[in-house]
């Protein structure tokens, strides 16, 4: 597996694959992998000859007074972890390597990235679509594999591919979840055991707002009931609770016509915890 740092080694090394006929697939990740990531890198193998993975903690799509700093990092392990998956290449570029001669060019998806957690996150979700642009310019995958975990992003991301006519396949890969149902993240191991223990309440609510679609609720019954589950946790902070049509991102009122992502972010103490489900009309 070659551990590429440079922009210009990673070319060479997909150029020559790709001189070969081989097919290529991308997976950006900020590192510190657990298995949803793991999970991602088998899909892009399913689909390709040679997988690349990404590891780059993204000064852009961080604000002011998140946690750049405190974002975990195990660079050595990752690697030991997609050598065993079979990764073709990890690219592991410095933030000078990346933004070293940057004359702030930025790519914008205004509508979905002004929206939902980028009226939270102001600049975040340009950070997103700019870095995954270079990421695309430099890899030239033709395929690349996201979260659905992060939902907006995976839909940020296909609008901008469609925008721009990138030539490349978007695969959206399903939320994998610890035993008690919370989902995978890197953020997962600054929770502090008292809210490890309170966290699966975004999952206990999302498996709860599924059972009232399939009974027939109506969204603002279904929104009463989640906030009323994440209500009785004192340390969870909601941030949001968003309900939309899941093709368009749209908010949604009244009875379930469409399916309609359910979108939580609750924060627990500094970490900001997302998660997701997509809910079928009853
Ligand atoms: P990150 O390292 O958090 O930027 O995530 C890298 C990729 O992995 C993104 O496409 C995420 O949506 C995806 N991802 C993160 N957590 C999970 C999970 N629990 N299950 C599936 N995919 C995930």
């Amino acid at each position: 597996m070659l551990i590429c740092p440079t922009k210009a080694g990673l070319r060479e090394a997909v150029a020559a694959w790709r001189r070969q006929g081989q097919v290529i697939a991308l997976v950006p990740t900020m590192g510190f992998l657990h298995d949803g990531h793991l999970a991602l890198v088998r899909a892009a193998a399913a689909r390709s000859d040679k997988v690349v993975v990404s590891i780059f903690v993204n000064p852009t799509q961080f604000g002011a007074n998140e946690d750049l700093e405190a974002y975990p990092r195990a660079l050595e392990r990752d690697c030991d972890l997609l050598h065993q998956q079979g990764v073709a290449a990890v690219f592991t570029p410095s933030v000078d390597e990346m933004y070293g001669t940057s004359g702030n060019t930025f790519v914008e998806v205004p509508e979905l990235g002004g929206i939902l957690q980028g009226t939270l996150r102001p600049g975040h979700f340009r950070g997103v679509s700019t870095v995954v642009t270079k990421l695309f310019n430099i890899v030239q995958p033709d395929v690349a594999v996201f979260g659905e975990k992060d939902f907006q992003q995976l839909a940020l991301i296909r609008q901008m591919v469609r925008d721009l006519d990138f030539p490349i396949e978007i695969i959206g890969y399903p939320t994998m979840r610890e035993t008690d149902g919370l989902a995978m993240s890197s953020r997962n191991i600054r929770l502090t055991s008292e809210d490890r223990t309170a966290a699966p309440v975004l999952h206990a609510a999302l498996m709860a707002a599924e059972q009232e679609a399939a009974r027939g609720a109506d969204v603002e019954h279904i929104g009463t009931i989640i906030r009323a589950m994440l209500a009785k946790v004192p340390r969870a902070k909601v941030e949001s609770v968003d309900i939309l049509d899941a093709a368009t991102l749209q908010a949604v009122s009244g009875s379930l016509t469409t399916p309609v992502a359910i979108l939580l972010a609750v924060r627990f103490g500094e970490v900001l915890l997302i998660d997701q489900k997509v809910v079928q009309p009853g």
